[in-house]
């Protein structure tokens, strides 16, 4: 029987073999193994590709993003908007700081929080709003800036799922105050372990975040402030290195598959992701559709060898670990309702035409049964 995998990295590191052994190497061979040349190298890298003149490797995406937080001195009883259509650690780092999630609910197309929604739900306490780049589709952030200087507050783009993407021909990242990406494996730039990074054009904020970082030291065994031990290791630095190389190639490839699919579902009754539009230029990061009897379909694939996924199975704010927040369905209509219903189809850049095709054929072959 064909199998598609849902996602597959064996792939990339049979591809790239020699180049990442190298690099990996390099570093065991070096002796130097945390905050060294191959995190600055990586560093100026990234800098270099999302144009922002700060970037700070951290230990992971949801460090990023509490680091951010705790940079803009946001904590206990401050309130953060957010949507609760994301992945969890973007709510967890909120709450990790002390501070208050809040959820807006998001767009019927583009699944990014609604500015609209946004504007009903802030009050005297709300300190920042917190949009997710859901799926590489770039938040509208004209609407939130507009929205963060009406009312002071700051901006902190979840930058984890859209490497590249774009507003206005800028990536994001670099539009709010702070940008907070993951390089976790699966993510369209990936370390082969847990990895993130925080860029800012803030010169202030970029040494805030050097510090909390590495224990909240100024200088070595000088401490003006409590901090972390969040710091992006040589390894894993050398490795991003060689990935970031390959990342608008990556980014490329996923864009091909994202069509294969569009040109072949597009009379099927799913409901299609959304393309970029209006200066906001997206990546895919994921595939999602929204399914009628989504269930029964990721079950037809699977016994027919394909790997589907639902990002995320519930919204946020209806895990068990975020239910005292004390949200509805009722007040977050479009995110309850299209979450229900969301499916996530095979996109990695590996992923070869032929097996796209089968996926497509044996979801038109679901529908037509
Ligand atoms: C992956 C992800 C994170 C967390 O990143 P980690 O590196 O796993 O900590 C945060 N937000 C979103 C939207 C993500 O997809």
């Amino acid at each position: 029987m064909t199998e598609v995998p849902f996602n597959n990295l064996k792939r990339r590191y049979d591809t790239y073999k020699n180049v990442y052994d190298e690099a990996v190497l390099n570093v065991l061979q070096s002796g130097w193994y945390v905050l060294g040349k191959e995190g600055e190298t990586f560093e100026n890298l990234f800098s270099r590709y999302i144009h922002v003149p700060y970037v700070r490797g951290v230990g992971s995406g949801t460090d990023a993003l509490m680091l951010a937080l705790r940079a803009l001195d946001i904590g206990t009883g401050d309130e953060v908007i957010t949507s609760a259509c994301t992945a969890t650690p973007t709510v967890a780092a909120i709450v990790g700081v002390g501070a208050i999630p809040v959820f807006a609910d998001i767009d019927e197309s583009t699944y990014t929080i609604d500015s609209q929604s946004v504007r009903t739900v802030i009050t005297n306490r709300t300190k920042a709003i917190m949009p997710i780049h859901l799926f590489g589709y770039p938040a509208d952030m004209t609407s939130l800036q507009s929205i963060a200087q009406e009312y002071d507050l700051s901006l902190i783009e979840d930058c984890a799922q859209a490497h590249g993407a774009k507003v206005n021909g800028e990536r994001v990242g670099t539009i709010g105050d702070i940008g907070a990406f993951s390089f976790y494996p699966t993510k369209n730039l990936g370390a082969f372990g847990d990895a993130g990074a925080v860029v800012t054009s803030s010169n202030d904020i970029a040494k805030r975040i050097q510090q909390l970082r590495n224990y909240g030291e100024v200088r070595k065994y000088e401490n003006i402030e409590s901090g972390f031990n969040s710091r992006l290791d040589e390894v894993q630095a050398a490795y991003l290195s060689v990935g970031i190389k390959f990342l608008d190639e990556w980014n490329a490839r996923r864009e091909e598959i994202a069509r294969l699919y569009h040109d072949g579902l597009k009379n099927t009754p799913l409901v299609l992701p959304a393309v970029s539009e209006g200066g906001r230029e997206r990546v895919w990061h994921l595939y999602v559709v929204q399914a009628e009897a989504r269930d029964a379909l990721a079950k037809h694939l699977q016994d027919r060898g394909v790997g589907t996924s639902v990002h995320y199975p519930m919204p946020v704010s209806a895990q068990a670990a975020y239910a005292h927040l004390g949200y509805t369905a009722q007040e977050l209509p479009v995110t309850y309702g299209s979450m229900e219903k969301f499916l996530s189809l095979p996109l990695f850049p590996e992923l070869t035409n032929e097996e796209v095709q089968y996926v497509i054929e044996n979801i038109i072959d679901f529908y037509e049964k």
